[in-house]
């Protein structure tokens, strides 16, 4: 028998969660369209009918530790057919953003990721740390002259112009070292407390690690986002920068790698490397990767607001973070090769300031869907939560006629 359940609402959540692109939140009349055409809500408790209402009665401890809300992939066929334009999709999007505010310490900081207002300070204060850093280290393109030092030995450098000559390379990579520890202790706290909080709800039948396997198979072929069927497009746009990503961190570990730990045992030339070399391929082919599949999400995004579905400000700061490291990052590249060094320096200080800004504000911004999403789910897959069998489904609403399978 169901347990009765006290009610606390929290009438700033509901406003967070309408100010963060649930605006439609109020017009839900729970018919439950939403849970049938949802092509991956389980069978048992399906999502997102009981979110809708939970938001609306302001649940904020149940929601920002329900875990269906990251077993939601938005592909907004709930919004598509939800006879009452409650866009449930948008919905789902808004109480995200609000677990992660919730779970990321200090919380001011996620609270200033997601406000517009806070924007010019979020830039300003990179574009200040890495200004002044390489002020301090006065380094400045022409200041080094043509020779390095490397264990001990006199290295001539050629003409070619390099960035260590703006700020030197170890300079760079403690200062991401630092920041990336802080991205990670921020992340580490924040997903043992949603472990806990999910642990407390419902109990596991399976381990961990054979969860996780089977997690990370599902993830490598994104075979969840393939049932979506309003936005089939979105699919492509997300593993051509889920597979962009995973190039780029590959190439920036051989890098570093190379650099700090193989060169004690072997000699490696020093960066740039050539066009050629395997990583340096990698690595480009990982840049147009990720650009192809961003140039993919936003065209379909800017479908979507034609179709009236919402986009928040949250959506458009990762865009913008992920598209300038991107293509500061290649254009660089190109004028370098093109020898017109000072936009070349122009170009790295910007790409050094947008790749600091995705360190540092990871755990606060959308991206953070990575690592909650991927609890959620080895969490759900522990639980022995299914998803919901793929059958057709036929939906009737005003003006559709539409088969959603
Ligand atoms: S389909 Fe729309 S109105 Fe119906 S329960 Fe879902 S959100 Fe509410
Ligand atoms: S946006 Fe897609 S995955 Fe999310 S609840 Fe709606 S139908 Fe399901």
């Amino acid at each position: 028998m169901t347990q009765p359940y006290r009610i606390e609402p929290d009438l700033d959540f509901v406003r967070d969660v309408i100010g963060s692109g649930g605006d439609t939140l109020k017009k839900c009349f729970q018919c439950a369209t939403c849970s049938v055409v949802c092509p991956l809500s389980p069978p048992e408790e399906p999502f997102p009918r009981k979110e809708m209402i939970q938001a609306q009665w302001g649940l904020k401890d149940k929601l920002v530790k329900d875990p269906d809300i990251w077993l939601c992939h938005n592909c907004n066929d709930c919004s598509t057919y939800c006879p009452r334009g409650a866009k449930p999709g948008d919905v789902m999007n808004a109480l995200r953003k609000k677990a992660i505010e919730h779970y990321a310490a200090p919380q001011a900081i996620a609270k200033r990721v997601g406000d517009p207002k806070s924007l010019p300070l979020l830039i300003a204060i990179p574009a200040i740390l890495i200004a002044v850093l390489i002020g301090l280290t006065n380094l400045w393109w022409h200041g080094e002259g043509p020779t390095r030092v490397v264990h001990g030995e006199t290295i001539v450098l050629d003409e070619s112009i390099r960035s260590w000559e703006m700020i030197p390379m170890w300079t760079v990579d403690v200062l991401f070292i630092l920041t990336g520890l802080f991205a990670v202790s921020v992340f580490a706290r924040g997903v043992l407390r949603f472990w806990g909080d999910m642990d407390s709800a419902r109990t596991r039948k399976m381990g961990f690690i054979p969860a996780a396997i089977e997690v990370v198979k599902e993830i490598a072929f994104h075979s969840n986002f393939k049932e979506c069927g309003t936005n089939q497009d979105r699919y492509l746009g997300h593993l051509g920068v889920f597979y962009g990503f995973v190039a780029l961190f590959i190439t920036t570990s051989c890098i570093f790698a190379g650099v700090y730990f193989l060169n004690l045992i072997v000699h490696v030339p020093l960066t740039p490397w050539p066009l050629w070399n395997p990583v340096k391929l990698l690595g480009n082919l990982g840049g147009i990767s990720l650009l192809v599949g961003l140039f993919l999400i936003i065209r379909n995004r800017l479908n979507q607001e034609g179709d009236e579905t919402a986009s928040s400000y949250y959506d458009w700061f990762l865009l913008g973070m992920v598209i300038t490291v991107g293509a500061s990052g290649m254009l660089a590249e190109i004028v370098r090769w093109m020898g017109i060094g000072f936009l070349y320096y122009i170009l790295y200080y910007i790409h050094l300031v947008a790749v600091w800004s995705l360190f540092a504000y990871t755990p606060y911004s959308k991206l953070a869907h990575i690592v909650y999403r991927t609890t959620a789910l080895i969490h759900n897959r522990a639980c022995g939560r299914e998803l919901l069998a793929k059958v057709p489904v036929v939906c009737m609403t005003e003006g559709q006629e539409t088969q959603a399978s």
